[in-house]
């Protein structure tokens, strides 16, 4: 019933048509009952009556009258699919818009494949239940009960014989109901795991290949079909064992309408003609009862999508824009953490973090890898929330600022570049869908793009492939860089957007950074000292803390962990031969 009601939030938008499709569907009903009607009236009244002159007019009438439901059947069935395409785009719209609502804490623990499988299989059977069980069950059943009607006001006691077979009928019914639900909900979940092991060998191909792991994917790929079918099967199993009962209880109508029927017709109770029009609309109450096995798996199976469907609408999102935002007219991008603590779950990642950057300054952020560097500039952009202390942004808590204002404001180029199949020209406007070419030209000019995009077979047209396949690493992070530069955010951040960038280029692109970004407040996360040692400030990063603080030369003085970097990439190897830790960063 739930989920009836959340799928009827969507289709009261359209109820006139689903009215009228009613109506129809209740007409079509109620001509089902002419041609038994007549067949009897042909039976009494020509053949026994002798009236042959009856015979054409009668079966033209019963012509005329199936043509006729024929057309009105089709004209509802069309409307139908029509208000379940129309249910479904609307659906499928608000699932896409929450996907883009969700937060970054949401993706890290759902699998794509479940959210494909919630885009694709979940909708299909929601469409399916729209477009053809509502008006299948509501014409089987209006079926039944004008069957049931036409039968009582020819002759009750044989209706009240027939109709002694319904409670058989309601009780398989609501055993097949109870039974088959759950097996649906395995079905479904089964076919999300299938969907996530086919959606990451697809993405991660190239690692499967270079591992040669082909036969253990396989393997694994294996193991989740094989269980989806044992779960189809085991849900066959339980509906294939009601659906012979249901059925043979329609059969076993037709038993018991020509046994009793027959010694009515015997006694003189009954016409014969009458017994003919009861053998007509067995099938109006035998349909009903065939498909009843089918329409509740039907239901069932809708169920288990629709409650897939109804959680992900309904997930709420951590980070939300709160009602008292800001809208301050200039964005000057000073940025301030006060004693900032964070945690993903309960494990603490960044501890008492505090500092503040004004605009026209460069943080450097340097570290060993899972220091907590990527963790803290991701507070920034809200891509999470500090679990205590604040960030502030121009003196306001982000959590104040307008969301997407805020992040307007900030150009981000991160460590797992993402680049979409497009032009290369339509991935650096990513941000600026407006800009010309001439903009995006000096957006890749300043990241050290323009040259090797030249050389590409179709320059700054040339399409790259998904995540940028076909490109370097360097090339897609200087791509990257210059869909940030071409934002003109007033925070950059970096996230190791150099890294395999080579010395001399990565020099070059510092140069131009900061001879242009002046006004900017940009935040350099990076391995080499080299990308940091021009910085106004550094922060040098351990376990989620800030260790060390200054410029190059005040940290070099500390002789401490940045020291011992230094050391560790410019030299004094005898050090390191003697014995000194070595310390490796990463970022
Ligand atoms: P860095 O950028 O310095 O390498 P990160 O900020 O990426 O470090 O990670 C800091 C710590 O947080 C690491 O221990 C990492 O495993 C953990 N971590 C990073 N991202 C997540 C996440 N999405 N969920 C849970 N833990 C995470």
């Amino acid at each position: 019933m739930h989920s009836l009601r959340w799928a009827w939030s969507y289709i009261r938008t359209y109820r006139t048509r689903l009215i009228m499709g009613l109506t129809l569907a209740l007409v079509v009903s109620a001509l089902n009952m002419i041609n038994p009607y007549l067949a009897g009236k042909i039976v009494d009244k020509v053949i026994y009556g002798h009236q042959d002159n009856l015979l054409w007019k009668f079966l033209i009438v019963m012509i005329g009258f199936t043509f006729i439901r024929t057309v009105v059947r089709y004209g509802y069935q069309m409307m139908f699919e029509k208000l379940a395409q129309n249910v479904i785009y609307k659906m499928r719209k608000d699932l896409y818009d929450q996907l883009h609502r969700l937060d970054f804490s949401f993706y890290d623990q759902t699998k794509t494949g479940d959210l494909m499988a919630r885009m694709t299989g979940d909708l299909e059977a929601v469409r399916h239940f729209t477009a053809w069980s509502i008006y299948m069950i509501f014409e089987n059943a209006m079926l039944l009960v004008f069957g049931l009607g036409f039968m009582f006001y020819i002759h009750p006691p044989l209706a009240l014989a027939l109709l002694a077979v319904a409670p058989f009928i309601g009780f398989f019914a609501y055993r097949l109901t109870f039974a088959v639900r759950p097996t649906f909900t395995e079905i479904r979940n089964q076919f999300a795991r299938l969907n996530s092991v086919v959606q990451e060998n697809i993405s991660g191909n190239r690692v499967v290949k270079a591992f040669a792991k082909e036969d253990y994917e396989i393997e694994k790929l294996n193991v989740e079909n094989e269980a989806f079918k044992e779960k189809n099967l085991l849900s066959a199993r339980v509906w294939e064992k009601y659906l012979p009962i249901l059925d043979s209880l329609a059969g076993f109508l037709t038993v018991v309408m020509i046994l009793i029927g027959g010694i009515m017709v015997i006694k003189g109770s009954l016409t014969f003609g009458e017994l003919v029009t009861f053998n007509s609309l067995i099938w109006t109450l035998s349909n009903p009862m065939r498909m009843a096995g089918w329409l509740i798996n039907d239901v069932q199976r809708f169920i288990a999508s629709a409650e897939k469907v109804e959680d992900l609408l309904k997930t709420k999102s951590n980070i939300t824009n709160n009602g008292k935002t800001v809208k301050l007219e200039e964005f000057k991008g000073v940025v301030e953490f006060e004693r900032v603590h964070f945690s993903y779950g309960d494990k603490p990642v960044l501890k008492d973090i505090s500092f503040k950057a004004k605009p026209g300054q460069t943080i450097g952020i340097i570290g060993p890898t899972g220091a907590g560097k990527s963790t803290l500039v991701n507070l920034l952009s809200r891509f999470y929330d500090a679990t205590h202390g604040e960030v502030k942004i121009d003196g306001v808590n982000v959590k104040e600022w307008d969301l997407y204002k805020l992040r307007q404001e900030m150009a981000m180029v991160m460590q797992d570049i993402f680049l979409f199949s497009d032009t290369i020209e339509g991935n650096i406007a990513y941000g600026n869908p407006n800009a010309t070419l001439g903009l995006v030209q000096a957006a890749a000019k300043m990241a050290e793009a323009h040259h090797f995009i030249l050389e590409l077979q179709d320059g700054y047209d040339t399409i790259v492939g998904e995540r940028g396949v076909g490109l370097s690493g360097g090339q897609r992070q200087r791509i990257a860089l210059a869909r940030a530069i071409l934002k003109n955010p007033s925070i950059l951040i970096l996230d190791d957007t150099t890294s395999s960038v080579d010395m001399e280029t990565e020099l070059k692109i510092q140069n131009t950074l900061k001879s242009t970004q002046q006004n900017k407040t940009c935040f350099i996360i990076a391995h080499r000292i080299s990308s940091v040692k021009e910085a106004d400030f550094i922060l040098v990063m351990d376990h989620g803390r800030i260790i060390e603080k200054g410029k190059h030369e005040e940290l070099l003085k500390k002789k401490g962990y940045y020291f011992t970097v230094y050391q560790n990439q410019f030299g004094n190897f005898d050090q390191k031969l003697l014995g000194q830790d070595v310390i490796l960063v990463g970022a």
